[in-house]
């Protein structure tokens, strides 16, 4: 007998058959002699329906009112499913965040957890109920409800299964698991049957968007064994740990495009000490976050500074160097959103020389040229332009995987 957390995300809950299926593959494990806790998320696009209605209401609606708001796409679900489960003949109940202690800070809309505290469910368990809990929504100390961000589901049942102690969390979607690259872009790609927690962070970050950034740091923190798999086939999935064994001698996990970031070139900056300091200073203060960064050699006077940037951030930020344009001293200011990410990521490049060399040669080979490079420990990212992106990633792909 085991404790086990599952969650099942909104495509898995959509509609009554759906809800249904769910409903006995919770009840199943249930019968298997395990303590079940299952954290839900909102059916289908009910959180972006939500959100509409709001705009129709008010496109400026305060933070606190629209997680009043979006918090009932959960409270639905866990509903419906208590009553199927319920029909099925089985023990169940259905909790809110504030039902489970489930205390988030005052963030309203992007809430962080501060404590869970799951007497509550402790003592439903005790009584053999499967216990269904709201995901995405805590409540801050005053009392009100708050919201976790966009995904946050998963970030509960991670939450969940550290403060239950379970032996393991399912994270249960729609698709079987975490591929080496988005299966939609390059059918040739494999399903990972495991991956550590530090290439998710690196996966998830980068788009992939198969789990919530923060249930995957939560994890890793906690050390909590997290499994990803799908909700329709229920095949063995991909299991998300610290340390993986590599069976095959590949020392990459997955390829991954990020397409909506921009490029923004500084020219003519004076070749003196405290200019990126000054520059990025700035976004800093403005909240403004930026990625790769390059910067040129300095040619006597002068030099360049080329970063990049999410594109939803150029406006705020364009206007800001702009504003600046006196004080930071460039000559040319240049945006461009053409711009591409692609990225491989692995623990196993690690201490492996070549990794980069054979990523820029599949490039050079499909006529693609790289703009800006980074790395870091388990990843290598190149910026190209954006109509090449696709055919970047199937070229690196199949130079890694085939
Ligand atoms: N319902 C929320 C969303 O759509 C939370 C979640 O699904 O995890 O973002
Ligand atoms: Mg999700």
């Amino acid at each position: 007998m085991a404790l086990i957390v599952q969650k099942y995300g909104g495509s898995s809950v959509a509609d009554a058959e759906r809800i249904f299926r769910v409903a006995r593959r919770i009840t199943d494990t249930y019968q298997a002699g395990n303590d079940v806790c299952v954290v839900l998320s909102a059916q289908g696009d009910t959180t972006d329906d939500l959100i509409a209605k709001a705009e129709e209401i008010n496109p400026n609606a305060s933070r606190r009112e629209m997680d009043m708001l979006l918090s009932c796409g959960e409270q639905i679900s866990i509903a419906l499913m208590a009553m199927a489960i319920e029909k099925l003949g089985f023990p169940v109940v259905s909790l809110c965040g504030w039902q489970v202690g489930m205390t988030t800070d005052s963030n309203h809309s992007a809430a962080r957890i501060k404590r869970v505290d799951c007497d509550r469910v402790r003592e439903e368990l005790d009584k053999k109920r499967i216990v269904l809990i709201a995901g995405f929504q805590g409540v801050n100390r005053h009392g009100d409800v708050t919201t976790l961000g966009r995904g946050g589901s998963d970030t509960t049942a991670v939450a969940m299964a550290v403060a239950l102690q379970a032996d393991l969390c399912q994270i249960y979607t729609d698709v079987d698991g975490v591929y080496t690259c988005d299966p939609r872009l390059v059918p040739e790609a494999r399903k990972l049957s495991e991956i550590t927690y530090s290439e998710m962070l690196e996966l998830a970050s980068l788009g992939a968007q198969v789990l919530h950034n923060r249930s995957v740091e939560l994890a890793k923190s906690y050390n909590v064994p997290l499994e990803v798999l799908s909700s329709f086939t229920g095949n063995p999935g991909t299991i998300v740990k610290e340390v993986v064994n590599k069976v095959e001698k590949t020392y990459i996990t997955g390829v991954a495009q990020d397409k909506k970031i921009a490029r923004v070139a500084l020219t003519g900056i004076a070749d003196e000490p405290g200019m990126a300091y000054r520059v990025f200073g700035l976004l800093a203060k403005n909240k403004i976050n930026v990625d790769m960064i390059l910067q040129s050699y300095g040619r006597g006077e002068s030099k360049d500074i080329v970063f990049t940037l999410a594109e939803k951030d150029v406006p705020a930020c364009t206007k800001l160097l702009e504003e600046n344009k006196q004080s930071l001293g460039y000559e040319n200011l240049d945006v461009s959103t053409d711009v591409s990410k692609v990225s491989i990521v692995g623990a196993g490049m690690l201490g492996n020389a070549g990794v980069a060399a054979k990523m820029f040669e599949a490039l050079y080979q499909a006529h693609i040229n790289i703009r800006m490079i980074s790395t870091s420990e388990i990843k290598i990212s190149v910026l190209i332009d954006k109509d090449e992106s696709e055919r970047a990633v199937k070229a690196i792909h199949s130079r890694f995987f085939q």
